[in-house]
Parts: C-alpha cells; sequence; structure tokens
C-alpha cells in the first residue's frame, strides 16, 4: 500500500556504517534505520548470533518457557533497575502494554475512566491507542474516533503539569519521552524528568518512559532517563534493541510490574527466541565495545562542531542533541535536505518539517562523525543562502 513516501534507493547490502544500493553506490547511513542499527549494518555479533539461532529454535510461543526471553529479560532489570518486562515486537505494541498497565492500575485504585498525561510535540505509534497518544494532528487525521483517556501536557513544561494535577482528577499515569525524538530532538532542562517524578509521586501517578529511541545508549547512557538521578516506573523499549530484529519491551517496576496476570495481555511472537538471541548479541556489544561512552562522547564532538560551523548563521535557530541523537532546527521546512544529501551518497531525515535530524550508528569512527558534520554543514549554508 502507498503508505511512505519513499526516497527513489534501494538498498542490497551494508556494512558498520555504510548502506550499498543495487548499483553499488556506497552512503554513509547517519539515521541507522531510524535509530534501530546502533551497531551499524551487518555486525558480526548479530550475525553469528541469529544465524546460530536460527539452526537451533525459532520460535516456541509464549505457551511455554523462553530461556533466552528469560535471560534478556534479567539482563535489561539488571541494566535499567525494572523487575519485570513483557516482550513485543515493535514500539507501538510496547506503548500499547504501558497504556493498557496504566488503566489496570486506575481500575484497580477505582478510577473508572482514566486518563494518561501525554506531551505536546510527542510521538508514541501509529496504533489507534499510540496514534491518540501522539500529538500530530497528522497523524491522526481520518482516523477518528480516537481512543480516549489522555490528556495533553507542554512538554519540558512542569507548571503545565502541575496545572493539570490540580484540575483532573483521573489522572493514573505520565507517559513522556525523555528526549522527544520525532517532535525534533527536543531535549527538555536538566531538572526536568527530576520534576515528572516529584508530581507522578505526589499524585499516586505512573511514571511511564517511552524510550523507544532513546533507549539503547543512543544519548550516552543505557537508558536516557540515567543521565537524571530518577528512576521511571514504566519503560518502553523498541527500535536499538535488535538492531533491525523486531523487538519490543515494556519494562516495568514495583507494583506496576505487577499488574498484568495471565490473560491480561500477550503477543504471539513476542520475546522469541530469534528476537531474543538478536537483543542480547546487541546488549552485550554495547556493553563490551563501551558503545555508549563513545555516543556520549562523539555526540558532545559532532554538537560543538555543528555548532562551530553554524551557530549564528540567519536561519539557524538551534543546534542541540543528547549522545548520538541530534538535530539543527531551521526557521523554515527544509525537508528538501534529504534528497540534496541523499545526491551527496549521505543518509539524514528531517522531522517536524523543520528539524534536521541525525541518528548515526553509535559505531561511527571519527573520520565519518567529520564527514557527516562537514556535508550537513555544507548542505545547510548552500540552503539557506539559496533562499
Ligand atoms: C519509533 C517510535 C515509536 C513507535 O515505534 P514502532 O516500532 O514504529 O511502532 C514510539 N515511540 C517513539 C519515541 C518512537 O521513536
Amino acid at each position: 500500500m502507498h503508505t511512505y513516501a519513499r526516497l527513489p534507493v534501494t538498498f542490497a547490502s551494508g556494512e558498520g556504517a555504510w548502506l550499498v544500493d543495487e548499483s553499488g553506490e556506497r552512503y554513509l547511513d547517519a539515521i541507522s534505520g531510524i535509530a534501530v542499527c546502533g551497531l551499524g549494518h551487518a555486525h558480526p555479533a548479530v550475525a553469528r548470533a541469529l544465524c546460530e539461532q536460527a539452526t537451533t529454535l525459532l520460535h516456541t510461543s509464549n505457551l511455554y518457557g523462553v530461556r533466552l526471553q528469560q535471560s534478556l529479560g534479567e539482563r535489561l532489570a539488571s541494566l535499567s533497575g525494572m523487575d519485570k518486562v513483557f516482550f513485543c515486537n515493535s514500539g507501538a505494541e510496547a506503548n500499547e502494554a504501558a497504556i493498557k498497565l496504566a488503566r489496570l492500575y486506575g481500575h484497580q485504585r477505582d478510577i473508572n475512566v482514566p486518563q494518561i498525561v501525554v506531551c505536546e510535540g510527542s510521538f508514541h505509534g501509529r496504533t489507534l491507542a499510540t496514534l491518540s497518544a501522539t500529538a500530530s494532528r497528522k497523524v491522526q487525521a481520518g482516523f477518528e474516533p480516537l481512543v480516549q483517556g489522555f490528556v495533553r501536557a507542554r512538554f519540558g513544561d512542569l507548571e503545565s503539569l502541575r496545572a493539570i494535577a490540580k484540575n483532573s482528577h483521573n489522572v493514573v499515569a505520565m507517559l513522556v519521552e525523555p528526549v522527544q525524538g520525532e517532535g525534533g530532538v527536543r531535549v527538555p532542562d536538566d531538572g526536568y524528568l527530576a520534576g515528572v517524578r516529584q508530581i507522578c509521586d505526589e499524585h499516586g501517578w505512573l511514571m511511564m518512559l517511552d524510550e523507544i529511541q532513546t533507549g539503547m545508549g543512543r544519548t550516552g547512557e543505557w537508558f536516557a532517563f540515567q543521565h537524571s538521578d530518577v528512576v521511571p516506573d514504566v519503560m518502553t523499549l523498541a527500535k536499538g534493541l535488535g538492531n533491525g530484529v523486531p523487538i519490543g519491551a515494556c519494562l516495568a517496576r514495583g507494583a506496576a510490574g505487577e499488574l498484568f496476570q495471565p490473560g491480561n495481555h500477550g503477543s504471539t511472537f513476542g520475546g522469541n527466541p530469534l528476537a531474543c538471541s538478536a537483543a542480547l548479541a546487541v546488549i552485550e556489544t554495547l556493553e563490551t565495545q563501551r558503545l555508549r561512552h563513545r555516543a556520549a562522547e562523539l555526540g558532545r564532538r559532532m554538537l560543538d562542531a555543528f555548532r562551530g560551523n553554524l551557530a549564528g548563521l540567519a536561519g539557524v535557530i538551534a543546534i542541540r542533541g543528547k549522545g548520538l541523537m541530534m538535530a539543527i532546527e531551521l526557521d523554515r521546512p527544509c525537508a528538501v535536505l534529504v534528497q540534496q544529501a541523499l545526491s551527496e551518497r549521505l543518509l539524514i531525515n528531517v522531522t517536524a518539517e523543520r528539524s534536521i535530524r541525525l541518528l548515526p550508528p553509535l559505531v561511527i569512527d571519527d573520520s565519518e562523525a567529520e564527514r557527516i558534520v562537514d556535508t550537513v554543514s555544507a548542505l545547510v549554508r548552500r540552503f539557506l543562502q539559496a533562499q
């Protein structure tokens, strides 16, 4: 179906931060399949894990114990401080699980019309519940009636959250991205998550973080909340977890981890041995190669370089990011830059119309990082001068 406005290129293979199209042209990948391939393409550790698992056991369903699912759950729990995990196959599904958890939590407290606070500028997925939680009219238009039970706060604004707490008595949870991805790589002030935690605690709300884009080392920590000193009650993961093998997870801590009981929720494929083998290899590699530290350091350097090249230029509104999740916001729509970058054999993305978004693999080397900075800086200069 015509669901995507695709660029006129088809890739046949890849290695590290490079993709090769069907005619043999090489492209430097600064988007990683939208924050999915943190280890780059055709990573040998992931390939090995998948090959071994494919010749051992692909799938048995959740009617039975799944050893690798248990191992992956334990690994994710120890990295994040969460207690329990539900596995699914995508980000939207992970958020669906979180939304269902929040509703169960509400009903257990005799709140019969539970509300979840979500933010302006948010993106949480394309299923009916998650598109209703998403702030974009473009995502919602034509799919009404929307799923009820969401109230909207301004992102990064604790006052707006306090106002909701004061006026609305059916709120049971807040679902928020630690750094908004599709919304333009919006990084809130340092104290924001601590403030959210405090308001959630004061009102008995679950604090639920959508780390689908920010998780798995992307921002310089395993999970973006680890830049703060608070821990959420619920966290969702997907994108970078399987390096391209579809897998999602909804993690929970304390009482939130005890809400689902047999029969409440499920997934045929969720947490199958193949997907879990990939995710375990991803975690192992991120850990042994210290890639989250590399992401933090390289991200800082790239942001500095962009600021050196572009700060103060008329038309450049902001240069921001955390780790290897970065954006340059312009004062005008700039989607055309994606095509122009493609002509220069560089893959980038424009989100929220005006923000050039970069999500390179965490494995890029210094010269690849420089090449991204130089090419994007030149494109932006040319674009702004031509207008
Ligand atoms: C991509 C994304 C989703 C949706 O994930 P899918 O796997 O496409 O369903 C949800 N939340 C955030 C923050 C995302 O970046």
